[in-house]
Parts: structure tokens; sequence; C-alpha cells
């Protein structure tokens, strides 16, 4: 049986360490489980923005793929990679860290449980997200609002 493959969106965002080289094993990691046809977007810098004073400034890229299983397994794997690059488990709200990993959008599913949300509910509020998704993927419509990643950033 041929799997169906979901086109996925993630985004990446650090602020502690060297975040080109944490974001280049992040995807490598990513790829040996199973994400395939990845394409990573420029990497983009901002401000930290509702984070504690003095945080450093953050450094954030999107990627897209094409993910064969749930959108909660590939939650887990994004959970299993950014402790690997050194993110405590256990971390207070908009701490600093090496590396955040969140799904933006899986295929044009809408899902809300209690420890997923997709679209993420806040990427369209945040053009940290959207510019480098626009990166790479101008065109995706976000399920729930209709609208494309261009047109969210047009209306900000
Ligand atoms: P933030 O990304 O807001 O800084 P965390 O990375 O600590 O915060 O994530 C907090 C929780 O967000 C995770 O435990 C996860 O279950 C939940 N979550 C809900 N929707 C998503 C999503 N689309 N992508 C990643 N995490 C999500
Ligand atoms: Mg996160």
């Amino acid at each position: 049986m041929k799997t169906k493959l979901n086109k996925i969106a993630i985004a990446l965002g650090g602020n502690i360490g060297d975040s080109q080289a944490v974001f280049t094993s992040a995807i490598s990691k990513l790829s040996k489980n199973g994400l395939k046809n990845i394409k990573m977007s420029a990497l983009f810098y901002s401000k930290a923005e509702s984070c504690p004073p003095d945080s450093p400034d953050f450094t954030n890229a999107a990627l897209i793929g094409e993910w064969a299983g749930t959108a909660e397994k590939l939650l887990k794997l994004c959970q299993k990679i950014e402790i690997s690059a050194g993110r405590p488990e256990k971390h207070a709200f908009n701490a600093p860290r090496t590396l955040d990993l969140d799904i933006i959008l899986f295929g044009n599913k809408i899902i809300k449980t209690s420890n997923l949300q997709i679209p993420h509910p806040r990427a369209a509020s945040r053009l940290f997200v959207l510019k480098p998704l626009a990166d790479i993927a101008p065109e995706w419509i976000f399920p729930d609002t209709a609208e494309s990643v261009r047109q969210i950033i047009d209306a900000h």
C-alpha cells in the first residue's frame, strides 16, 4: 500500500548558541527520522518578543517537507530533537532556548488536541514565523482562514 505523505511546515527558532549549526543538525535528524524532501528557508533575525528582559536576539527559519506519520508523531520527534539540542524538557515560558520547533501546518488539516494545535495558534500573528515560511511556501493556504502565507503577511 502506498503511504500518504502529508506536506508539513515547521518553524525553527533559537536564541542561545550557534543557531545555524543547531538548525542544520535538527534538519539532519528530521531527515534521518523520515521527513522527506526537506526544503529550508534563509535565516532571519529578530528581537526577542514577549521574553524576559535582556533575552538574546532570535534566529528564525522555516522548513517544509513530507511526512508519512501522524502529526502527533511529528510533534514527539520535534520535542526529542529540541531536547537533544540542549533545551531542557521542563522550561519556563518564553525562556531563552537553543532550539524551538513548532509545527505550523500539516497538509490542510485543522487539529485541536490538548497538546497539539495546527495551524499553530500564534503563527499568523508572528512575522518571524511568516517571513521565513514565505521564503519557501508563499502560496500555502492556512486551512482555518483560507488565506495564503503571502496574504497574511500583506495584511500585517
Ligand atoms: P513555545 O513554542 O510557545 O515557546 P514550547 O515549545 O514550550 O512553547 O511548547 C509548548 C507546548 O506547545 C508543547 O508542549 C506542545 O505540546 C504545544 N503545542 C501545541 N501546538 C503545537 C504545535 N503546532 N507545534 C509545536 N508545539 C505545539
Ligand atoms: Mg515550541
